[in-house]
């Protein structure tokens, strides 16, 4: 049997939550703009979802707008923007470890005229504070920074990149993707302007997300069409997605803190049992980093002297990642590891390991086991 320590590329979708997703596929698949009974009960189950998830993350159900992903959201949050904010701030800001779906959006801002500064972060993979205070300034928009990263799991202190921004006038949007469920999270408390999230990386279905806006940010649709989600995401609201979407926000969030502990417990297991193989390095924040700084979801380790992707390849009942999944097939250090460690050689021999709900005592011991081999295999091929 593969042992999956893959959660942040994908997650599986939770009994329960599939559960709640079947009646809209099969006993009531009518459009909820339909105004018969069926399409009457779809646009209900529809509000009932925003709310309960509103609830779950601490925002308004208005200040919900369904997307088909995390992609989609980000593109939202950035593309979005009314264009006349940009006319006295022609800056964004933003950041070397951010996901594709935030930097190639701002790629092409940047071509179309506006100002896009993309700072670096330090070998733990941090934001440098005192670098931004310098940066941000009375023509900065937007500040994009997200939570927790999905390569390492280093987690950007939000609430004062916000505190930050909003002193200069500035939003901030960050890409929650990999916090939302994961971590205790409110949207309101937090105080960002914009956040995104995704349903595949909460046991929830692949192709439905969310973008959150606080009211009163100027946001403008991308695309255009019936005017669903109040004109900002037109298109046919994808029921059973949505309501799978909820469903599996209150499944991830069930019991979140004693999840946290023990998956916390989990990685340091595993971690003790790497560096017993020796030439190991935790990526992000050394051995003991700080709870504050490292989501207990993600072990990224270097191994040094072993090719990431030949460490996977003798790894053959592990589910593992080198770099990003997300832009895998692409056989080139991630852009993430890259930026932390200046050393292209150093990021092709990282190894990205992620755990979920499922993830088992069992699992971390054949991981290890597993891992030792592959490596030493390599090592002496090498
Ligand atoms: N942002 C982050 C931080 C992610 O981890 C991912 C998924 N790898 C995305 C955005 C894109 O999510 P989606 O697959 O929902 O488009």
């Amino acid at each position: 049997m593969d042992v999956y320590l893959d959660y942040n590329a994908s997650t599986p979708v939770a009994a329960p939550v599939l559960e709640a997703m079947m009646p809209w596929f099969k006993a009531n698949y009518a459009n909820p703009g339909s105004q018969h009974s069926m399409g009457r009960a779809a646009r209900a189950a529809v509000r009932d979802a925003r709310d309960t998830l509103a609830d779950l993350l601490g925002s308004g159900p208005t200040e919900l707008i369904f997307t088909s992903g995390a992609t989609e959201a980000n593109n939202l949050a950035l593309r979005g923007l009314a264009p006349e904010i940009f006319r006295d701030r022609p800056r964004i800001v933003t950041f070397q470890s951010e996901h594709a779906s935030v930097l190639e959006p701002l790629r092409r801002m940047a071509d179309e005229g506006i100002k896009v500064d993309v700072l670096p972060v330090d070998r733990n993979g941090l934001i440098d504070l005192a670098r931004l205070h310098e940066v941000l300034g009375a023509d900065v928009a937007l500040v994009s920074a997200m939570l927790v990263n999905n390569e390492t799991g280093v987690i950007q202190p939000i609430a004062e990149l916000a505190e930050l921004a909003h002193g200069c006038g500035a939003l901030l949007h960050s890409d929650a993707t990999q916090a939302v469920g994961r971590l205790p999270l409110n949207l309101a408390a937090l105080g960002v302007d914009l956040a995104t999230m995704s349903g595949h990386k909460i046991y929830g279905p692949k192709g439905v997300g969310a973008l959150y806006a606080r009211r009163g940010v100027p946001l403008r649709p991308i695309a255009h069409g019936g005017g669903q989600e109040r004109g900002l995401r037109s298109g046919t609201e994808n029921v059973p997605g949505i309501v799978g979407f909820a469903a599996a926000a209150g499944y991830a969030i069930a019991d979140l803190d004693a999840e946290v502990r023990r998956v916390r417990g989990l990685r340091r297991r595993l971690l003790d049992e790497l560096l017993e193989i020796g030439g190991v390095e935790p990526i992000a924040g050394g051995i003991d980093a700080d709870d504050s700084v490292q989501s207990p979801w993600t072990l990224n380790v270097h191994f040094n002297g072993a090719d990431a992707e030949a460490v996977i390849v003798n790894a053959p009942n592990l589910a593992l990642s080198a770099g990003s999944a997300c832009s895998s097939g692409v056989p080139e250090p991630s852009h993430v590891l890259l930026a932390m460690l200046g050393d292209p050689a150093a990021a092709a021999e990282c190894v990205r390991i992620s755990f979920g709900r499922p993830t088992t005592e069992s699992d971390i011991a054949a991981a290890a086991e597993t891992l030792r081999h592959s490596v030493a295999y390599v090592r002496a091929r090498t």
